[in-house]
């Protein structure tokens, strides 16, 4: 039984409304309350153009290690790490230098190399553990947690909930930022505030520019879970896959390929020994009539990190694209994941397959969106300066309205508490999560008045005039 610290500790995370914040959105409530041996504070950020975790670990890395070790207090876990990239040299250093006197705590430097964030292999790279095919590393005796979320955790044990976070805005900006935005900024004071585009036809990526999904258009708003705002001419190869047609790509798998493996050579869950090899789900869907169900059922184990379709492709295919569309298939038809096996060992070629970030930049073609490449941060201080691609603030931009989504989490919608006049305070709750359902509280992420309730709250700021 929990203990009436640790139920105290949940309850409080619960009430900041802490979500995963590396872009999964998953409640960190109920992550916590899970009970786990070592918890690893996720600050690899492996995305190319993204600094947001960075941020954090150099301007707040207090927060950081406060939030690790109250998430190993939750957890029971006697064994914490901050993993952090070794190119990252401040963030290396400043967590290395508040961390060396913690016991049971250390950094843990990892490669530059893609998707070393990805949970599965994260774990194994710092733990040498294997989480199951298409499993939680809580069955590896491990909670990852990302370094923005542990920073939130800390906030939420001393009363303060996520109204905002750090959002990197790059791409074809003339300014690129990574800065404090309140939850519910549109996507086109962000990129204002970065200096305007660079281009006159072009598309925002929220999330990083590998794995981020495309937005509709500049009216979508910053949640708990965006890392990113990425500004890429609408032309850009990476705006032009996402793009395309699934029929096109699958027709195009027909044609072009060759079943050279370099997919699957490649592939990051492939090579720790999970059972998905995508140039044979290539080759199914390319059958008629229908492809060998146990065949395309290896699409379940796809992270979706894009290696397959960035590098290990020479055709162009996108073997990434057609998994995608076949999980959402077989979701559609009430099919589940087959594939479970706790007993794997990884490819023998692994470590030396791994692909450097280096190639995912040229091969993704935004080489020259990296305009100063090497480690963030000059100093750490209120501004701070990189010697990389983006200048970092500290200070919260102030927009004039925000409208906070009910649903940014894993879960149900949270029920709004608030109602159109309604005159609400920074930090205040306005959407609960509904009882009995999973899910995550909302609040108020500006002082202001509630001008709109439907699947998102406005808030204009100030006071209304009467
Ligand atoms: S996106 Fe491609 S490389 Fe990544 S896990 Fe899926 S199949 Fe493997
Ligand atoms: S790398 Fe491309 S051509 Fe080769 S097997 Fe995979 S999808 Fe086919």
């Amino acid at each position: 039984m929990a203990s009436a610290a640790v139920t105290d500790i949940v309850h409080a995370i619960g009430a900041a409304g802490v979500v995963g914040a590396g872009g999964a959105g998953f409640p960190t409530h109920v992550k916590l309350s899970a009970t786990v041996d070592t918890v690893i504070a996720n600050g690899a950020e492996c995305e190319p153009l993204l600094e947001a975790d960075h941020a954090v670990m150099v301007l707040e890395p207090a927060r950081v290690l406060a939030g690790l070790k109250i998430a190993m207090t939750a957890t029971g876990a006697t064994r914490g790490y901050v993993a952090v990239k070794e190119k990252r040299g401040t963030a290396l250093r400043v967590m290395t230098e508040l961390i060396q006197r913690e016991e049971g705590i250390s950094v843990f430097a990892l490669d530059d190399v893609y998707p070393i964030g990805d949970e599965h292999v994260l774990v194994h790279e710092v733990t040498g553990r294997h989480v199951p095919e298409g499993g939680l590393p809580l069955e590896a005796g491990v909670v990852v947690s990302n370094v923005a979320t542990l920073a939130s955790v800390a906030d939420a044990v001393e009363g303060r909930p996520v109204t905002s976070r750090y959002v990197t805005v790059a791409g074809a900006v003339a300014r690129p930022v990574t800065a404090r935005f309140p939850i519910g900024t549109s996507v086109a004071d962000a990129i204002a505030f970065a200096g305007g585009p660079l281009t006159e036809r072009y598309r925002v990526i929220l999330g990083g520019p590998i794995m981020g999904k495309l937005a509709p258009d500049t009216s979508a708003v910053v949640t708990k879970v965006t890392g990113g705002i990425i500004v890429l001419p609408a032309d850009h190869p990476l705006v032009r896959t996402r793009e395309s047609d699934i029929g096109v790509i699958i027709r195009q798998a027909r044609a072009a390929c060759c079943q050279c493996m370099s997919c699957t050579e490649t592939c990051p869950r492939h090579l720790l020994g999970h059972r998905i090899a995508p140039h044979l789900i290539m080759r199914a869907v390319s059958m008629s009539p229908g492809p060998p169900p146990d065949t395309v059922a290896g699409a379940w184990l796809c992270s979706e990190c894009a290696v397959c379709a960035t590098v290990g492709c020479p055709s162009g295919l996108s073997p990434v694209r057609v998994n995608q569309a076949l999980k959402q298939s077989m979701a559609r038809k009430g099919m589940k994941n087959p594939y479970h096996e706790k007993d794997i060992s990884s490819h023998p070629l692994r470590t030396a397959r791994r692909v450097p970030s280096s190639r995912m930049v040229t091969r993704a073609g935004i080489a020259s969106y990296m305009t100063r490449p090497g480690d963030g941060f000059a100093e750490a201080g209120e501004t701070a300066r990189h010697s990389s691609h983006t200048e970092c603030l500290s200070a919260v931009f102030q927009p004039d309205r925000v409208s906070i989504p009910l649903l940014q989490h894993v879960g149900a919608p949270a029920v709004p508490c608030v109602k159109a006049g309604d005159e609400v305070h920074e930090g205040e709750p306005i959407a609960e999560i509904p009882a009995g359902k999973l899910g995550a509280r909302i609040h108020a992420s500006i002082s202001g008045t509630v001008t709109d309730v439907g699947d998102a709250i406005t808030i204009v700021a100030g006071r209304r005039r009467r």
